[in-house]
């Protein structure tokens, strides 16, 4: 099983003068840096047995037996308990959701009476409005969580207004970036998602183990209704890497 290795930069050699090893603490970075396999990548796992996963809490969310990945687990501990006490409530409405479940969205919406007629590769673009094909969804990767409503438009209501407000202003304090905004900043792919919100500490390295391992025969070989869209609607660039992240 092929490892993705995460380090983005070049650790030099020690430099060794004489038979003598000097700055000899550059030998010690590489070794911690965290690994993805290509299947956790396409989400072919289960998050239930994954050892870097844990289960939300069932206070947290409307929905039984989620996980996100540990360290997400914890951030989103603090980011909760600080909303909490300014009177805002989150609530995850989806979590990881690994390669299957999301094939039996796709599925489901593939059959669609309205869709009688169409050609495979508009039936694929349409969908991908708001839905990834699977393989190619961040909900694969433990990172990604989808926050209290699938309606952009509760996010402009009373309540909702001061929840995304909330967001808005402290959520990158704790690592949850909204990363499909308007598109105001030229960003290509899915359609605004002020649900959907992910924490770019793992998930930014992982877009970049993904974009190094991942080809889009990947997600053609895959067996899902359009997978050989996948590569005329330039699902790679266009919509796994549609995201607007800030700079690092
Ligand atoms: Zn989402």
């Amino acid at each position: 099983m092929a490892l993705i290795g995460l380090s983005s930069w070049a650790c030099s050699e020690p430099a060794v003068h004489t038979g003598t090893i000097l700055h000899s603490e550059v030998l010690e970075v590489v070794d911690s840096l965290p690994a993805f396999t290509k299947s956790e990548l396409l989400g072919q796992f289960n998050p239930a047995e994954h050892t870097g996963f844990a289960r939300v809490p069932d206070a947290w969310t409307d929905k039984n037996d989620i996980y996100l990945r540990s360290e997400v687990i914890e951030a989103y501990r603090q980011m909760r308990d600080a909303a909490m006490r300014d009177g805002v409530g989150l609530l995850i409405r989806s979590a990881t959701r690994n390669f299957d479940y999301q094939k039996g969205i796709w599925e489901r919406k593939w059959v669609r009476p309205r869709y009688m007629g169409w050609q495979a590769v508009d039936k694929a673009r349409d969908i991908l409005t708001y839905s990834a094909m699977p393989g190619a969804s961040r909900h694969h990767w433990g990172t990604d969580i989808d926050l209290n409503s699938f309606e952009n438009e509760w996010f402009e209501s009373d309540q909702g207004a001061t929840l995304y407000a909330w967001l808005q202003q402290h959520a990158s304090t704790f690592g949850f970036h909204q990363i499909y905004d308007d598109k105001s900043t030229g960003r290509t792919g899915y359609e605004l998602e002020r649900w959907h919100w992910s924490y770019l500490p793992t998930a930014g390295p992982m877009l970049d183990a993904f974009n190094r391992a991942v080809q889009t025969s990947d997600l053609t070989a895959a067996p899902f209704s359009g997978a050989e869209t996948a590569d005329s609607l330039r699902v790679l660039s266009d919509f796994v890497n549609g995201v607007h992240v800030p700079p690092r």
